[in-house]
């Protein structure tokens, strides 16, 4: 095999999250190959701290200003930024070539589309940039000639079964879906369920967001979303299916009635490892061997779109197309928040969603500023029925 040689500066933002750390220890597994240039984190000041002790980056992002300025005296030879701005900033960081977005929510937004702009690649983790303006983000990165690498598991499952064949010939994509916490809950029980029992994941350790959005199948409606801009691929032509021992990851059919699927034990660092040695591959000792004697059987069922309403909600959302997404994405964000503040039921957040989409006037092809408008307009809505 001939040895890889590259290496890749990295913008990370996100870095204090879930699929920050990860990519963290990717980078710290293969230190020949990538090294962290910049990063962006939010509150978790003493993570931030260890992050620049161990990588020693130059440029670091935080939410607030004082942080900014507290890290500074502790740190003099880093650059500090902060706020949104200072998100941008982390991404446009000029000696790094590829930015990872492992950020929670549409806030990655805008450094996305500054980033590509600037010609970075972008390996993609925050879904909800491409569920909000997913139309602006692949015109801008056919325009800028610009890779934009799936980070999401079923993602790049399914950018790995179409390596090497004519996109052409896809018939259908098919993802798989853990079900999350309340697989096994009937609607009825659903009414009662706790934040507690919502957090607790049957597969996979990740930020609360993701989390709670797992449990309302929003998460699998977000990806569908997401899989229709990545693979241009229209919405009939999207399924999903449950398989609750997420070994599978997700598969593709040809015309011909033939299905790649891609396979490994559950662990995020297989494709945010994929997505940063692209089109290559690197080996990956600390993640688990996928062993099928033992695991034995794998399950799969058909989606009950009664029992989750917020993945029909976004097949919705997807194909009515132009602003409708931008306000799926909003409100969920904002109802999801509420229930884990612990102002709101379960189901009241798929309810709260069905009412902004049902509020929306549907703009047909948003421009960014429209977007941003819908964006916030959407939160305040829903806001106002807390
Ligand atoms: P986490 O909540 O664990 O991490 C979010 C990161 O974003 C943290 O670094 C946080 O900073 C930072 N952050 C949060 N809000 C802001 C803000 N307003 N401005 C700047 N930074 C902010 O999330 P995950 O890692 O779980 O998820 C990140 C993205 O990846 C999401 O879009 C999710 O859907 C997607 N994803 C996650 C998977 C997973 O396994 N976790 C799998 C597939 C996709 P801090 O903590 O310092 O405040
Ligand atoms: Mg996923």
């Amino acid at each position: 095999m001939e040895e890889m040689s590259f290496l890749k500066n990295i913008s990370l933002l996100g870095a204090t999250g879930s699929i920050g750390r990860q990519t963290l220890d990717i980078i710290r597994q293969h230190s020949d190959y990538f090294r962290l240039s910049s990063f962006s984190a939010g509150r978790n000041i003493e993570e931030t701290r260890k992050i620049i002790k161990e990588f020693s980056p130059k440029l670091v992002s935080v939410l607030e200003k004082d942080d900014a300025l507290r890290l500074k005296g502790e740190f003099p030879f880093v650059q500090f930024v902060y706020g949104e701005k200072g998100l941008t900033e982390t991404a446009l960081f000029s000696e790094s070539d590829t930015v990872v977005n492992a950020v929670m929510g549409s806030v990655g937004l805008i450094p996305t589309l500054e980033a590509i702009k600037a010609g970075k690649t972008i390996a993609l983790a925050n879904k909800e940039t491409l569920v909000t303006a997913g139309h602006l983000v692949m015109r801008a990165a056919q325009k800028y000639h610009v890779d934009i690498l799936p980070v999401d598991s079923e993602h790049s499952a399914i950018f790995q079964c179409l390596q090497g064949e004519n996109s052409q010939n896809v018939a259908r994509l098919i993802l798989t879906a853990s079900g999350g916490s309340f697989r096994d809950r009937t609607r009825e029980e659903l009414r009662h369920v706790t934040r507690e029992e919502a957090l607790n994941h049957p597969n996979w350790s990740m930020g609360a967001k993701i989390t709670i959005d797992s449990a309302t199948m929003m998460n699998k409606g977000l990806e569908v979303i997401e899989a229709h801009w990545l693979f241009q691929m229209p919405y009939e032509q999207i399924d999903v299916i449950l398989h609750r021992e997420s070994i599978i990851h997700s598969m593709v059919e040809y015309q011909d009635h033939s299905v790649i699927a891609q396979l490994g034990t559950p662990d995020m660092r297989v494709p945010i490892q994929y997505a940063l040695t692209y089109p290559e591959r690197l080996p990956l000792p600390v993640t688990k061997r996928l062993n099928l004697a033992a695991i034995g059987s794998l399950h799969f069922e058909e989606v009950d779109f009664d029992r989750f309403r917020c993945l029909a909600f976004a097949y919705e959302a997807g194909k009515a197309g132009g602003s409708m997404p931008t306000v799926l994405n909003a409100a969920n964000e904002v109802a999801v928040k509420a229930f884990l503040d612990g102002k709101i039921s379960f189901l009241k957040i798929e309810e709260l969603i069905g009412k902004a989409l049902e509020w929306h006037t549907l703009i047909k092809d948003p421009d960014l500023e429209s977007i941003q408008c819908i964006d916030r307009e959407t939160r305040r809505f829903i806001d106002s029925l807390l």
